[in-house]
């Protein structure tokens, strides 16, 4: 074990063409009939139809794989799944480019040292998960659990949390909280006393009137939620969009109001300020089921419209017809808080301020208002054992990163500080393309990847982060595959949804379940998992009246729709400390944070540079679609382009379509250039790029080198200091001419 000495401050390794070429026949021969396989139900020409859930965003919609000689030729949207209902974005349909990736990983792989230059060789799986038992245990040993951490995004890593559990480590981060769904979740947790979810509780299709503040419905492509919002539209619901981006839904606005980016919070007073001064709330509703109103009232008395049109530079006259309307069309009305909520560092208030204009007109599950979904709640059998988890500490810095989830106990520019400092040995990376993740910028990443004693990554592509491993543990994709079952969502008809294989693994890669068992086995412990997954399975869905092979058949269990809305006079009987919706926080005040939201200026841009914003194409879902050919060959998602005002491609003598680099305010530039887009759809003070692009990994051949990379160019991140979660958007670039 000499050799893992060598090893603390490792060198990216391009992943050998030596292990990836000359094995194009599938060691798990896709044609092969295979007696596990999900068998829905056989289509014509005995095609079968396995109905399974999508994997290519959190979202899990239900997938129906259409699978001809052993092989999955078509992807549809599962009729039966209600995050589906027939119908698929058009990533979820591109899940078989992921599939039948030439570039895919495809062996275990252990990284050597030769001569003074690192490589990787090919192992067995023996040898690999070998390794990593070893290593783990070992640093284990030596500095206890807390010296491990896992980066995880995805539905698969259930396995290799109860592999962790086994040794007393919890030190669990997903990014995908800090950046995305994180604040959204806690706001509501403080203002009404549970988490929000994905869906999150908005009854758009039933809504006269949407508000959006930067939230990129169709481009994001969050399939029941653009369902929903279509069928508002259809029934004539009214959108306003605040953005500074002429965004896809902006398109389908009444309002489009171009924000001084960053002031968000302002313009939320100023509608509370109309709302209010104009007595145009929910009186009764507020007296009734709120706490802190006077305290609300007292901060943004001062917000009159005049005041908020000179920070926002929208005009009084806009803000006012935006509240009356949403007064107006209240409680069939609502503002959505969105998803990749963190952009200054103050997400948290943010959405707060979106929950209390919410609550003041009296929209709390109202139909076309907030609604709280429920849980299909799963009876599972007893939990294996588990050692005593790690304590949490992360409550002693941010008092409210998520409190109850237990897959995230540390927020995520935690663990690669933690990792720079020492304090983190190991790192497990699952699923999470670390050097091109939104949280501390690729640069600060990459350190934490050389320093730590020991990084195992367990993922399906060679992307940027496998290549500072030590030890490359391939997984097969979610057509490949069973994971656990998909129960912990809330939506308008609670259901269990099962992840199950439509192929057989190719190549000598493994299902999660399968590599995180082995790692356990190897540390003697036995018994964490049942023998099978298939096993573990049927033993749930049997104590819930179902059985694996029942659910096979469509993939899910439904129950009908509970019932959402609230009747007259009930109380709301809320788990806040007041039993109340709480206009003013009383968790947040006792933390010694502002228990109302109040609005703090951004730092402005030096001259000559402008603001990165930062955002989706409908094909891309960042790293998990990153290398896709069959939605990358479509035109709009060959590369990212980046959006400029045409005042501002005139002031630096831009043309449409030549490509530029960037450079960020702390001298970074981008390594790759970038198309221009000339557009009057942004503000001359902000530019906009997609993320996700710029691969330095030519091991994944489609992605590299397309376009530039967003997450190279942020210098400068804010930590929202009650939540911990991570916002970039006070970064700005300009442009060096590619001459
Ligand atoms: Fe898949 Fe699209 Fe659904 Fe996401 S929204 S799970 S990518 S089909």
């Amino acid at each position: 074990m000499d050799h893992w000495q060598n090893f603390s401050r490792r060198d990216f390794i391009k992943i050998s063409s030596l292990f990836l070429a000359g094995s194009a026949a599938m060691s798990g021969s896709a044609g092969q009939a295979f007696s596990r396989l999900g068998q829905s139900g056989s289509g014509e020409n005995g095609d079968r139809i396995v109905h399974s859930f999508c994997e290519h965003c959190f979202w899990r919609c239900g997938i129906a794989a259409h699978v001809r000689d052993g092989k999955v030729y078509k992807i549809t949207g599962s009729e039966h799944h209600p995050l589906s209902q027939g119908k698929l974005c058009p990533r979820g349909t591109g899940g078989i480019g992921l599939l039948y990736d030439p570039d895919r990983l495809r062996h275990p792989l252990i990284r050597e040292t030769k001569g003074g230059k690192q490589y990787y060789r090919k192992a067995s799986w023996d040898e690999a998960t070998g390794v990593v038992a070893e290593k783990l245990y070992g640093i284990h040993e030596k500095y206890g659990p807390g010296a491990i951490a896992m980066l995880h995004h995805g539905f698969g890593v259930s396995f290799f949390k109860q592999m962790f559990s086994q040794i007393g480590v919890n030190k669990f981060s997903k990014p995908s909280f800090d950046l995305c769904c994180g604040p959204a979740r806690q706001a509501s947790v403080l203002t009404y006393g549970y988490p929000s979810g994905t869906p999150e509780g908005f009854d758009m299709k039933n809504s006269k009137y949407m508000i959006f503040f930067g939230t990129h419905f169709g481009e994001n492509m969050h399939n029941t939620a653009v369902q929903e919002i279509s069928d508002g539209i259809r029934r004539g619901a009214k959108i306003v969009v605040f953005d500074p981006r002429f965004s896809t839904i902006a398109g389908k606005a009444e309002h489009w109001l171009p924000i001084k980016p960053g002031t968000d919070i302002a313009m939320m007073q100023g509608l509370m300020h109309v709302l209010i001064s104009e007595n145009l709330y929910d009186r009764s509703f507020v007296q009734q089921h709120t706490v802190g109103f006077g305290e609300l009232w007292d901060s943004v008395r001062k917000m009159t419209p005049e005041k908020v049109a000179e920070i926002t530079e929208i005009p009084a006259e806009a803000i006012r017809t935006v509240a009356r309307e949403f007064a107006f069309n209240a409680p069939a009305a609502l503002v959505h808080s969105g998803r990749r909520t963190n952009w200054y560092g103050d997400a948290l208030q943010r959405i707060r301020a979106i929950h209390i204009l919410n609550a003041l007109v009296g929209n709390f599950k109202m139909p076309g208002g907030v609604i709280d979904y429920e849980k299909f709640s799963l009876k599972k059998p007893p939990a294996g054992h588990a050692h005593p988890p790690y304590e949490r500490d992360v409550y002693s810095r941010y008092p409210f990163f998520a409190q109850d989830e237990p897959s995230n106990s540390i927020a995520s520019h935690e663990v690669i500080q933690q990792a720079i400092s020492g304090e983190i040995k190991a790192l497990m990376v699952y699923g999470v393309n670390l050097p091109e993740t939104m949280t501390l910028g690729r640069k600060t990443a990459i350190e934490a990847l050389q320093k730590v004693d020991f990084m195992v990554a367990v993922d399906v592509l060679p992307a940027e982060v496998t290549g500072y491993a030590d030890v490359v543990l391939p997984e097969c994709t979610y057509l490949e595959r069973y994971d656990a079952l998909d129960a912990g969502r809330k939506y308008r008809t609670p259901f269990v949804a099962l992840r199950q294989p439509a192929v057989e693994p190719m190549y000598d890669s493994k299902p999660g379940n399968q590599i995180a068992k082995m790692i356990t086995d190897k540390w003697g412990i036995h018994g964490a998992f049942p023998a099978t997954v298939e096993e573990g399975l049927d033993k749930t869905l049997r104590l819930n009246g179902s059985s694996l092979e029942e659910i096979k058949k469509t993939g899910v269990i439904v129950r009908p729709e509970s019932d959402l809305y609230r009747k007259a006079g009930q109380p709301l009987n809320l788990k806040t400390p007041s039993g109340k919706i709480e206009l003013a926080s009383s968790l947040l005040r006792k933390a010694g944070f502002d228990a109302v939201p109040h609005y703090t200026p951004q730092p402005e841009a030096p001259e000559g540079y402008y603001r990165m914003l930062t955002g989706r194409k409908p094909m891309l879902t960042f790293g998990r679609t990153a290398n896709n050919r069959f939605l990358g060959d479509v035109a709009t998602a060959k590369e990212n382009e980046v959006w400029v005002n045409a005042e501002t491609a005139a002031r630096h003598s831009l043309k449409n379509e030549e490509y530029v680099h960037l450079k960020n305010q702390a001298g970074v530039v981008s390594e790759f250039p970038v198309k221009v887009k000339v557009t009057q759809r942004i503000r001359p003070d902000a530019v906009f790029m997609v993320h996700g692009f710029g691969h330095t990994a030519a091991k994944m051949t489609w992605a590299y080198k397309r376009g530039a990379s967003h997450n190279q160019l942020i210098s400068r991140t804010d930590i929202d200091p009650a939540i911990g979660s991570v916002g970039f958007q006070n970064n700005f670039v300009t442009f060096i001419k590619e001459a």
